[in-house]
């Protein structure tokens, strides 16, 4: 095909003023949706942006250009919704959030524009193989876990679902790092995910913020008003980087806006005409850390005043731009609320509570009680937790020198807060004591979780049970105080990503089955009940699965040069690791079963085969966890290394689980593991993608996995442990590890095994503080669940034998797990919380 070097028309350079070209004022229509058309465009790229002839071309430089290409093909959409956000003066949602993990554009982008066909025969018909550029993508991982996965599926869902919508968070030089093994242990490797070129965003330094940071305040006469001012002291720009959000196949196309930090220019060059240059380079380095690395922690606290200085300034980067550019210039503010809707996904973006107040009292003049009420207004909080040392508090001491104004403003919040509770309450000093945004202990701190539901016109957990302790457990003065406030809005994650381009297969089943449209009315798959009983479909069904494992096989032997078993049951622990998920408890099982054979009073004969795959990154300051990963891996040397068993015991662990990972290893699962204790997982989304991939839960009672249950049925997942109420009442007991330890044989010699060095070359030092740990300490009750957990396992062996039954339960599972689409979830919000209708 002579393709080689076919331009479209250049734009005639004009001098002429842009509105009164014809071109300038003629709508971007977009290239023409062709195999042809999208070669030239590819090829225009690919000469054009990457400078490129097709023969002489990288595969990085055709990866550009094709994204480049998909762009175009999103562009007139994108600068036609922009418009109309703008003109139709709708409310609409910020979502502000420190976390996006977006995981790969490149499919996603073809799918929501119709042109995977097309550009994959576009590909072809210039001699590449579309797949070899999609695995050169790699995947934004601006995001630890479930909370920034949350985050991606969530603005997905409100693109698709044509909600006025912009999606605000932090464009992290080094997302989240990048997870080796070295003799079993994680090793941190930075993840530079920028430096091959990020053909998906559009970095606008013209529109940048300036930022303020530290300095005083002072009060002035402002006209016989007493006013407050902040004089910061230092100043960081803020410059924004939008990402298209393409809804699904609705030609809607919204924007994700992150905010990188650079210097402001004036001083340094003053400190570099002077001829310090190693000073001007520091302040410069100083000002750009802030958006230079991800927080790599995952539900633990991180007292460090880089964070604070991350979260106020994408926020305060935000909350201006909102202001700035989607307001008309004589927008009243008073009427704020029927505009907007500023959504804190969690605490970390909470210090814009005191930045709307700073803006519409300092800078805009606005009364005290008028802006309180805006603010309250504007904002509604997500809650992630019920970890009591997971809620983040900032040291006033911190906080009052990094953001001087803002801490009066906290203060005065609080103050008029608690005058409050005392009119009602009376003064009862422990009730006033245990509401104040400000803590006394251990050290002067603001309560930034308090903070969120004293402003929030909403507050909401993310699921059922963890709503419901949030209310009773965590904040429950807070319910008392503010009848209403509180609601549910159960997780969802994206059909698109974890279904249709994840799970091919499947989609391509259930569409035959049930006819398109599903993807976006994920309710229609319960027609899959019907189609359940009958054999040819369970055969197709079975078959699917079977070519998922095998394609999780291919990517694992490419990948990490491992060799799954064929015939084995894919069991599959895949998330953070932290001790309340309890990876231990899997451990043990698989210890268990281990020295069953190895002590020889189990036949390895007599053993369902199993595969167990873990996927897990420690946060890295996080010792205990990067221990049970340490042990995790040991066991699998031995296991997968002792001839006793035969190979049918099989124990992968491929390092670095993200986005892309989670893609390959879920729709290949049969058993999915959501084993935390009950009252510690908020929801998970994991356990979601799984049930929607067809797996079957083991599970406690805990966060999502309730209502989990409550749809797919008692008969299609598998329970165990204690519940929420029994594990408060064993703690009220008294809870002693080491009884359970005595109690149990066979959990004995699970942990005598460990102990005795059996998995560390005869070394018992390297393994001891986990066994003590289980022994005198188990937080989170491994022991007490272990019998229970053994016994569940049992059951799933034997339900694992009738295959048939089993791949009945695997459909009944997908075809009731439509709820669980971050479609509902949003449709919730909406309901719920922000009121703002689709605009179509
Ligand atoms: C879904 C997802 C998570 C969340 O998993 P949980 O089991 O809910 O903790 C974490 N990481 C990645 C990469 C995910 O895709």
């Amino acid at each position: 095909m002579p393709l080689e070097h076919t331009p479209t028309t250049a734009a005639p350079a004009s001098a002429a003023p842009v509105a009164t070209h014809p071109l300038a004022v003629a709508p971007v229509t977009g290239p023409p949706s062709s195999v042809d058309g999208f070669v030239r465009e590819f090829l225009n790229n690919l000469n054009y942006e990457q400078g490129v002839a097709l023969s002489s071309s990288s595969p990085n430089d055709r990866y550009l250009a094709l994204a480049y290409t998909v762009r175009d093909y999103l562009m007139a959409r994108w600068l036609e919704d922009q418009r109309r956000q703008r003109e139709v003066q709708a409310k609409g949602v910020c979502y502000l959030s420190a976390e996006y993990l977006l995981g790969r554009q490149l499919d996603n982008n073809l799918l929501a524009a119709r042109l995977t066909d097309i550009a994959t025969e576009a590909m072809a018909a210039c001699g590449i193989d579309i797949d070899d550029l999609r695995q050169l993508e790699v995947e934004p991982g601006l995001g630890n876990g479930g909370l920034g996965r949350l985050a991606a599926c969530f603005i997905d869902s409100l693109a698709t679902m044509s909600v006025p919508s912009t999606g605000y968070g932090l464009r992290y030089e080094y997302g989240i790092f990048r997870q080796t093994f070295v003799d079993g242990e994680q090793i941190e490797q930075p993840d530079a995910w920028l430096t091959l070129g990020s053909p998906w965003e559009f970095p606008h330094p013209e529109a940048a913020q300036t930022i303020g940071f530290g300095g005083y305040t002072e009060k002035y006469d402002d006209e016989g008003v007493a006013r407050s001012r902040w004089v910061p002291g230092w100043t960081v720009q803020a410059v924004p980087y939008n990402y298209m959000v393409p809804g699904y196949h609705n030609g809607r196309v919204n924007t994700l806006r992150l905010w990188s930090a650079v210097a402001s220019s004036a001083f340094d060059l003053r400190i570099f005409n002077a001829g310090d240059y190693a000073e001007a380079v520091r302040a410069q380095t100083f000002a750009e850390n802030i958006s230079k690395v991800l927080y790599p922690e995952d539900s633990t606290p991180q007292g460090k005043e880089l964070r604070l200085q991350q979260q106020y300034f994408f926020v305060a980067a935000s909350i201006h731009d909102f202001l700035e550019h989607s307001l008309s210039p004589d927008f009243d503010l008073a009427n704020l609320p029927d505009r907007v809707i500023f959504q804190l996904n969690d605490t970390h973006p909470v210090i814009a509570v005191p930045e709307l107040m700073r803006v519409l009292v300092d800078e805009k003049g606005m009364k005290w009680d008028a802006a309180w009420a805006i603010t309250q207004q504007c904002f509604a909080y997500t809650c992630h937790t019920l970890l009591p040392e997971a809620l983040e508090m900032w040291s006033v001491d911190l906080l009052g020198r990094l953001l001087p104004r803002h801490l009066e403003i906290i203060y005065r919040i609080n103050d008029e807060f608690l005058a409050a509770v005392r009119e009602r309450f009376g003064d009862d000093e422990m009730r006033i004591r245990n509401m104040s945004i400000i803590a006394d202990f251990p050290e002067r701190s603001v309560r930034m979780a308090f903070l969120a539901t004293v402003a929030g016109a909403k507050v909401n957990g993310v699921a059922e049970l963890h709503s419901q302790l949030l209310r009773e457990k965590v904040l429950p003065d807070f319910d008392e105080f503010y009848p209403g406030k509180f609601t549910n809005v159960t997780n969802g994650v994206t059909p698109r990503r974890f279904v249709r381009l994840a799970n091919p297969g499947l989609a391509s089943l259930i569409t035959e089955a049930l006819g398109a449209g599903w993807t976006v009315d994920l309710e229609r798959l319960r027609g899959l009940e019907a189609f359940a009983e009958d054999p040819e479909f369970r055969a197709k069904f079975a078959e699917v699965k079977a070519a998922n494992k095998r394609r999780l096989s291919d990517v694992l032997r490419t990948r990490d040069g491992f060799e799954v078993s064929d015939g084995h049951m894919l069991d599959v622990m895949v998330k953070r690791l932290h001790e309340y998920k309890r990876q231990m408890l899997k451990v043990l099982h698989i210890v268990t079963l281990y020295e069953g054979i190895a002590s020889g009073r189990v036949a390895a004969a007599d053993v369902q085969p199993r595969t167990f795959i873990f996927g897990a990154k420690a946060a890295p300051g996080y010792v205990m966890a990067k221990r049970i990963i340490h042990l995790i891996n040991a066991v699998g040397s031995v296991v997968n290394a002792d001839p006793r068993v035969e190979g049918r015991l099989q124990v992968l662990f491929p390092p670095n689980y993200n986005v892309t990972l989670a893609e390959r290893v879920i729709p290949a699962a049969d058993l999915s593991e959501q084993i935390s204790l009950a009252g510690k997982e908020a929801s998970g989304t994991g356990n979601m993608k799984f049930a929607l991939s067809g797996a079957l839960t083991i599970g406690t009672d805990d966060g999502a996995n309730v209502e989990i249950r409550q749809l797919v049925g008692d008969d299609n997942f598998f329970l165990f442990g204690m519940t929420e109420p029994e594990v408060e009442a064993l703690w009220a007991k008294g809870y002693k590890p080491s009884d359970f330890y005595q109690a149990d044989e066979g959990l004995r010699r699970a942990i005598d095994l460990i102990a005795s060095g059996a998995f560390s070359g005869g070394d018992r030092s390297t393994f001891e503080p986990i066994v003590s740990n289980l022994l005198y300490d188990d937080r989170f009750m491994v022991l007490a669940d272990y019998a229970s957990y053994i016994a569940a396992q049992a059951r799933v062996d034997a339900a694992y034998a009738d295959q048939d039954a089993w791949t009945r339960s695997s459909i009944l599972n997908v075809a009731r797990s439509g709820f669980f689409s971050s479609d509902r979830s949003i449709r919730d919000y909406i309901d719920r919380i922000w009121h703002t209708p689709p605009v179509l």
